[in-house]
Formats: C-alpha cells, sequence, structure tokens
C-alpha cells in the first residue's frame, strides 16, 4: 500500500497531532491495526483553518482554466493508482475490493467532471428596468469549506466534495471519518503530487471523541464559508445548527429511507437485479441503499422468491480482500449491533427471515449474513429507519395511491426507485414521490453529470452536476450607473 499515509496534512506540510496524539485505523474484516493518525483537536483545526485562509486569496485568483488543469491532473494521477486507492479503501472500511476499484472510478468521474464544469462557473447580464443602467450578475467563491465525510465512500466522497469547491475556487479543511482516515490521506497525497497548491487542501485526522471539538470550530470559525457534511441525519442537525450562529452555507447529505416499489406490469427478473444492486452494494451501507421493497401483491410472491434465491447464490460473506466476495463485514462492532438489534426485534415482533438473520460468527463478529425479511409490520423499528445494513425488508402493497402514502410517509427524502412498465405510471411516481432523487427501473441512480441530493431531513444542497460548483459560489449582483 504505497499510497498508505499516517500523517495528517496542513499547508501542503505531513504534520502530527498537536497533543502528538494518535488513534488507531482498524480493518474491519479481522480488526488488526492498519495504521495509526495523529488525533488532532480544535487546535489543529485552528491552524487548518488558517493555512486555507491564506491559500485562498491566491486561490481564489486563480483563472478557471488553471483549476481545472490542476484537478484534470489529479484525476490521472487517481486513475493511473486506482488499485493502490482500492486496496486502502478495503483495508479500512471492509468492502470487496471490486466494489473499492467501483468506488476509484465513481469518485474520480467528479475530478473529470468538474476539471470541465469549473470552466462554465458563468454569470448573467441582466435586463434593466432603468434606463441608461445595466445589471451585471457575477458568481465568487465562497471562501474556505469545512469537509466532513463519512466512512461509507472514503474516497468518493471527498472528491464529490473537493472536486466541487476546487473548481468553484475555494479552498477547503477535510475531516475524514475517524474510520477511515486513509483513503482520504491518500488521496491528498495525490493531489499534492498533481501540484495542488499548499492550503488548498487540508486534511485533519481526529478520533470520535475529537470530532465534537474539531466540528465546532470547523462551523463556527469566522473564516469558514460553508460546512459540506455527508453522514448522518443526527450529526448533520447538530452541525446545522451550529452553523446557523454565523449564518454560514450549508451543504448537507444526510439519510435516507429510500423505497423499492414494484408494480405488477414491472419486468421482474430487471427489479430482481436491480435489487441486488441497490440493496446489496457496499453491504447495504449507502445513504441512498433501498431500504423498503415495496412489492405489489399480485408479483409479491414471485418477487420474494427471486429474491430469497438470488440473495442465496449471489451474496458471497467474507473479506473484501478475497476473490469471489461480494460482501464485507459491517464497518465497525456500532453498525453490527445496529443492524442485528433491529432484525432480532423485527423477529420477536413476528417478522420471518427467510435468508439470514444472524451474524456468520465462524468469519468474525462484525459479518452479518445478507437477510430477508418478510411479514414486517409497522410496530417494528426496522419499518421506520434506515437500516444501513444487508437486510432486506419487504412489503405487500395493493394500490398505487397506497404505496404512495407508504414510500412518502417519512422525514426521510433522498432516492428511491420504482420499477413499472406503465409509462402513466412513471410520470406519476416521478412527480408525486416525495424524494430528491426517482430511478424508474434501475437500481443504480449515482453519477457526476446528475444532481445528487435530498429533500425534507435527508439533506440541504446538491452535488455533482453543475449544480454541485454553484453550491459553493456566492451570486453577487452589481448595478452599473452614471456611466
Ligand atoms: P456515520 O454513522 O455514517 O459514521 P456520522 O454522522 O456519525 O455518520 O459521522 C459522519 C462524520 O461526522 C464523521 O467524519 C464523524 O467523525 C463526524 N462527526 C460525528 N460527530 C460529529 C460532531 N459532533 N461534529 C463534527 N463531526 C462529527
Amino acid at each position: 500500500m504505497h499510497l498508505l499515509r499516517n500523517q495528517a496534512y496542513i499547508d501542503g506540510q505531513w504534520l502530527k497531532a498537536n497533543s502528538n496524539d494518535v488513534f488507531p485505523v482498524t480493518n474491519p474484516a479481522d480488526d488488526c491495526i492498519i495504521a495509526e493518525v495523529p488525533d488532532m483537536d480544535a487546535s489543529d483545526a485552528q491552524k487548518a483553518i488558517e493555512a486555507a485562509s491564506k491559500a485562498f486569496k491566491t486561490w481564489r485568483e486563480t483563472t478557471a482554466k488553471e483549476r481545472s488543469f490542476i484537478l484534470r491532473k489529479w484525476f490521472d494521477l487517481c486513475q493511473n493508482n486506482t488499485d493502490s486507492l482500492a486496496e486502502i479503501i478495503t483495508a479500512e472500511s471492509g468492502k470487496p475490493l471490486s466494489e473499492s476499484k467501483g468506488e476509484v472510478a465513481y469518485g474520480n468521474s467528479f475530478l473529470e467532471w468538474f476539471a470541465d464544469a469549473a470552466r462554465h462557473v458563468n454569470g448573467e447580464v441582466l435586463c434593466s428596468p432603468w434606463p441608461n443602467k445595466q445589471v451585471i450578475v457575477t458568481r465568487h467563491p465562497i471562501g474556505v469549506v469545512s469537509v466532513i465525510t463519512p466512512w461509507n465512500f472514503p474516497f468518493a466522497m471527498i472528491t464529490r466534495k473537493v472536486g466541487a469547491l476546487m473548481a468553484a475556487g475555494c479552498t477547503c479543511v477535510i475531516k475524514p471519518s475517524e474510520d477511515t482516515p486513509l483513503a482520504a490521506l491518500a488521496a491528498v497525497e495525490l493531489a499534492q503530487q498533481a501540484g495542488v497548491p499548499k492550503g488548498v487542501i487540508n486534511v485533519i485526522t481526529s478520533s470520535r471523541k475529537n470530532a465534537p471539538n474539531v466540528g465546532k470550530i470547523l462551523c463556527e470559525d469566522p473564516n469558514i464559508g460553508c460546512i459540506s457534511f455527508t453522514g448522518s441525519t443526527h450529526v448533520g442537525k447538530i452541525l446545522y445548527g451550529m452553523a446557523a450562529k454565523g449564518v454560514k452555507r450549508v451543504s448537507l447529505e444526510l439519510g435516507g429511507n429510500a423505497p423499492f416499489i414494484v408494480f405488477a406490469s414491472a419486468d421482474i427478473e430487471n427489479a430482481l437485479d436491480q435489487a441486488m444492486l441497490a440493496k446489496f452494494r457496499n453491504n447495504g451501507q449507502a445513504c441512498i441503499g433501498a431500504n423498503r421493497f415495496l412489492i405489489h401483491e399480485d408479483v409479491y410472491d414471485k418477487f420474494v422468491d427471486g429474491f430469497k434465491n438470488r440473495i442465496k447464490q449471489k451474496c458471497v460473506l467474507g473479506p473484501g480482500i478475497k476473490p469471489g466476495v461480494t460482501c464485507g463485514p459491517l464497518v465497525n462492532e456500532m453498525q453490527a449491533k445496529k443492524v442485528s438489534s433491529l432484525v432480532d426485534e423485527a423477529v420477536q415482533k413476528g417478522a420471518k427471515p427467510l435468508v439470514g438473520g444472524k451474524f456468520a460468527t465462524n468469519l468474525g463478529s462484525k459479518f452479518y449474513e445478507s437477510t430477508l425479511l418478510v411479514d414486517v409490520k409497522p410496530d417494528m423499528t426496522i419499518y421506520k429507519e434506515e437500516i444501513f445494513g444487508p437486510v432486506a425488508v419487504c412489503l405487500k402493497f395493493k394500490t398505487e395511491e397506497e404505496v404512495l402514502e407508504v414510500a412518502n410517509g417519512t422525514r426521510s427524502g433522498l432516492a428511491s426507485y420504482v420499477f413499472t412498465r406503465d409509462l402513466g405510471q412513471a410520470f406519476r411516481m416521478s412527480r408525486k414521490l416525495e424524494f430528491g432523487m426517482v430511478a424508474i427501473n434501475d437500481g443504480i441512480l449515482s453519477a457526476a453529470e446528475p444532481p445528487f441530493g435530498g429533500i425534507k431531513e435527508s439533506g440541504i444542497g446538491r452535488e455533482g452536476s453543475k449544480h454541485g460548483v454553484e453550491e459553493y459560489t456566492d451570486i453577487k449582483y452589481t448595478l452599473f450607473s452614471g456611466l
């Protein structure tokens, strides 16, 4: 793992924590320590913000073409180092190596996209309401961005945010998840090689214990212009509250509770293939992962039977580094406990596991079997909460109105999936589903080109697409008069 770095990165320097403290990063497959990284606190965060603020003064003045060129070089280096990046992602997050390579390709597509998008951040000249005056609208980088990222896509969540903010002319301080800081450090090593000037990207690593203190500085320091966060709704609300004190811009990608709706007219074989992707990618640990399978009563038995067989045939549980494995361990003890207790409670209240429903203890403490649960009822916690694990929950419905009510009956509104061959129904669902993203007859919808994001408690703002860059700009209106 030649890109493995065990120091933080501030102002172009690889550094230890002010306190000299470190914390271990472990491999969830075998609990071995991969590396120890600095356990930074508020004072280190302050130093990183100062470096980013200083760098902003010059980075904001670079041309879009220069920024585009550097992003493109970073993209090329990440692409050439796909295998090394993927090895690190698998080691610290547990996902199968093939998925880690997929994550590098996906994450990298944002660097490529934003290298282009950098050159299209344009303004407007508007019709003036007054004679002999002119109105122009320009876009300006918002400043230093605090980037706080989760463990489930430790590389892609960095590039999706940092590619966009750099394109806009902003600088940043990244605080990666304590579970997966190594992919962030490897990415930034390649950014340094690509010629990203010092201070433009800074990475501070800190343990869960220090996250609240670091988070407070990252939200409240007056030099911060925007807080860009992907993670749980719970932490997102805390950060949003702190950001409010300084009326800071926020970009929040929070939890989802995606419905996966299959109507009677659907191509069931396709729905089943897509269900496997929408549920078991990253072992169910994705905010856009299908959380509730809502199946029309006419095709319910067929779907459930097919799903059971596919899970039995296709889900291979084991360490992510082992060839052929499709589902790795859950990322940490907390996640493992959460998933198993959701299933245990549902089973106690009458739900039935058709496959799985328990840990594969022969493999270790964090390997949970790919599970299919039926007979799930609204009084069970698993019915309401984001599972974030390899557990598919199937429910039956009768009418379109009924399924819309169930699907929309949540405060989350990120992704949703619909399977139907009725075109009118497809349009109605696109219109009526209260989610930021709707996939018709597909189980994978994320890419650099479309806008990614949620409504309601799933977040604020969009990533990817042209909107992704605009998040990191302020609009300025100038009136030219008396000239
Ligand atoms: P997950 O359950 O996916 O780990 P979290 O929301 O708990 O989601 O964590 C996402 C990111 O937020 C991680 O980098 C974590 O360290 C960070 N985090 C957690 N609590 C805080 C906090 N109080 N302030 C700032 N960052 C935090």
